[in-house]
Order: structure tokens, then C-alpha cells, then sequence
């Protein structure tokens, strides 16, 4: 919404490219001819992705917007439309990122805790927004570290009454079971973010993208870099939308069931997970046992210690982990 956007931005207008199909291009200091193209600078708003992706997502292409990874998607929200000491919002815990793209940009982070890790307060959450008045409120749902979600419900409700930006971060979403739908035309203030990094398992060609209004996405382009997405990014996510997800979808989430009813068995209890990982909480032992054995976990501290995050793998690499 561009009622939010950055005071000193709301007459800047974006880096101009021109993209025209002629003969001979001499307009952009690109280097000398290779066979490959490389040398030719990508297209900067990545057209034939943005309307490949706005087709499967029943979208314009002009709702869609790139990034390099979602955390620059992350970045970019939080440039475009945070000011030096504003507040952003987020429950606890979640993905810390958040809380250093704040501080980056010159914010106030506040953090709202989940009841028993899972649960939220929407009446609680709603108020304390509603005291501390945040010009973005960022939603991880389903919530990393934690895997688990929040009922579509109460992230409606958020969404539909706060004065304020709302982030939903859905880099999980293929993963969850009823993953409820929220149209960024109707709810103007926000902005879904996805990510390949997961489902799509593309961490290495680092491609997020972002759903929001119009209004919203222009916002975001007046302060993107120019040519943000890579030409093998844009080739690699094309071929990517060919094939499609869902078989390591499927597989991921059976995998998930026999890892949690299996831990379980071996008296540890993950929370109830909608993503691509198992949080729960255990002896030390267990971590320095795995890592003996070859096998990385993730391990918290602070206010987390004793907690740990354990990725699906393959059967066979699942298998690892409970031998
Ligand atoms: N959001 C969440 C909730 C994540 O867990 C991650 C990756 N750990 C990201 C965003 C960033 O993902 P990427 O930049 O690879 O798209």
C-alpha cells in the first residue's frame, strides 16, 4: 500500500529499463559477445517467469514480484516501507531473520510470545499491536522453528484489523495440509512471500517470490535493484515450473509421519508439523550422538536452548538418524 511506503520514496520512481527486441543493442555498457548470452544483462523484472508463475497462481503478472531468495524479498519489504525507529511485529518464536532485516533497516523489533510454542492469542496479539502500533506486522506461517500453523482464522482476523504492512511468510506452505488461501486484493495491506528453497528444492538457485496488490508491488520496484534475478535463475525457475513440486511434496510429508510416530516411539515428541521439519526438545546427548555420527541437526540457545530442528531428509537419511 503505498499509504505506508517510506515518506522520503513516495515520489521516487523505479531504475528505468528499457527491454526492446532490436538487432543491434548498444545501450546498456554490456561487454563483449559470448556464445551463451551471458554477457547480455537479464531481464530485469523477469517477464517470462513472473507470467508463468502468475498463470499458476491464477494471478496478474503485474501481482508478482521476484527476489533472490524470499530473504531479499524480506529485505526489500522492509526497506521500502520501514523509517528509522518504526516498529515491526512478530510472534515467538520464529524466524530470527526477521529481527535482523529490522535492525539492518534501522527498526524496532517486538515480539509477541506463542502460548506452549504453538499457540496464539489472536485477542492478545491484536491488542499488544494495537498499543505498540508497528508499521509491519510479519506472520511466519506455518512458523519456523516451530512447524506448526495457525489457524486461517486468526491470521485473517490479524491481517483484516491491523493499521499496519502484514508479511505473511508461506515459505512453507506446500507442506501444510490445509494451506487456506488470503488475496492480497481484497486484503490491501498484504504481502504473501514464497520461496523454491523448500518444496521446490532450489536452495542453490536462490529464487523467492512475492503476492501482493499492485499497489503494493510497485512500491516494492521503486526500491529493487535493477536485474535482481539472474538469467540462469530465470532459465532454472522456468524449467522448474515445468515439473511442478509435488512429488517431493508427497514424499516429505509421509516421511514426516514415520519420523514423528517413529520419535515418538524413542520418547521424544515433536510438535505437530506443517513443514519439512521436526522441532522438539531433547537431551544434549542426542545432538552430540548425531553429530558423531555424521549427522547435523540444528541445535538452539538462548531462550531456545534445549530445543532442536531436525530437517526431513531421504528415507534412507531419516533411517540414519534413528539408528
Ligand atoms: N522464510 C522462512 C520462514 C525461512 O525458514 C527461510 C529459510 N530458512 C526463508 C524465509 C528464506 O528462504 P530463501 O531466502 O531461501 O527463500
Amino acid at each position: 500500500m503505498l499509504k505506508y511506503l517510506r515518506e522520503d520514496i513516495q515520489d521516487f520512481s523505479p531504475y528505468g529499463v528499457v527491454e526492446k527486441n532490436v538487432p543491434i543493442k548498444l545501450d546498456a555498457n554490456e561487454g563483449y559477445q559470448r556464445p551463451d548470452g551471458l554477457n547480455r544483462y537479464p531481464n530485469d523484472r523477469a517477464n517470462d517467469l513472473q507470467m508463468k508463475l502468475a498463470q499458476k497462481l491464477a494471478r496478474k503478472p503485474a501481482e508478482i514480484l521476484l527476489g533472490n531468495g524470499s530473504s531479499e524479498l524480506i529485505d526489500l519489504v522492509l526497506k521500502a516501507y520501514l523509517e528509522t525507529g518504526e516498529i515491526v511485529v512478530s510472534i515467538s518464536p520464529t524466524f530470527s531473520m526477521y529481527k535482523q532485516y529490522t535492525i539492518i533497516h534501522k527498526g524496532i523489533y517486538r515480539e509477541y510470545p506463542l502460548r506452549n510454542m504453538m499457540r496464539l492469542d489472536a485477542d492478545g496479539f491484536l491488542e499488544f499491536i494495537s498499543e505498540i502500533k508497528p508499521k509491519i506486522v510479519i506472520l511466519c506461517n506455518p512458523n519456523n522453528p516451530t512447524g506448526t500453523t495457525l489457524p486461517w482464522k486468526d491470521v485473517m482476523r490479524i491481517i483484516s484489523n491491523v493499521d499496519a504492512m502484514v508479511i505473511l511468510d508461506q515459505a512453507y506452505i506446500e507442506f501444510a495440509d490445509n494451506p487456506g488461501f488470503f488475496d492480497p486484493r481484497e486484503l490491501k495491506n498484504l504481502i504473501i512471500l514464497r520461496t523454491f528453497s523448500k518444496a521446490w528444492g532450489l536452495a542453490g538457485i536462490r529464487l523467492g517470490y512475492m503476492i501482493a496488490n499492485t499497489e503494493t508491488i510497485n512500491c516494492i520496484h521503486r526500491i529493487r535493484s535493477p536485474y535482481n534475478l539472474n538469467t540462469l535463475t530465470q532459465e532454472l525457475g522456468l524449467l522448474a515450473l515445468k515439473e511442478g513440486p509435488e512429488a517431493t511434496i508427497e514424499l516429505v510429508k509421509s516421511e514426516r509421519i514415520r519420523m514423528t510416530q517413529a520419535l515418538i516411539k524413542l520418547g521424544i515428541t515433536p510438535l505437530p508439523s506443517q513443514t519439512n521439519f521436526l522441532f522438539f526438545a531433547a537431551h544434549e546427548y542426542i545432538y552430540n550422538s548425531l553429530m558423531k555420527n555424521g549427522i547435523m541437526i540444528r541445535r538452539f540457545n538462548r531462550e531456545l536452548a534445549g530445543y532442536f530442528r531436525l530437517t526431513i531428509g531421504n528415507p534412507e537419511e531419516n533411517n540414519a538418524v534413528l539408528e
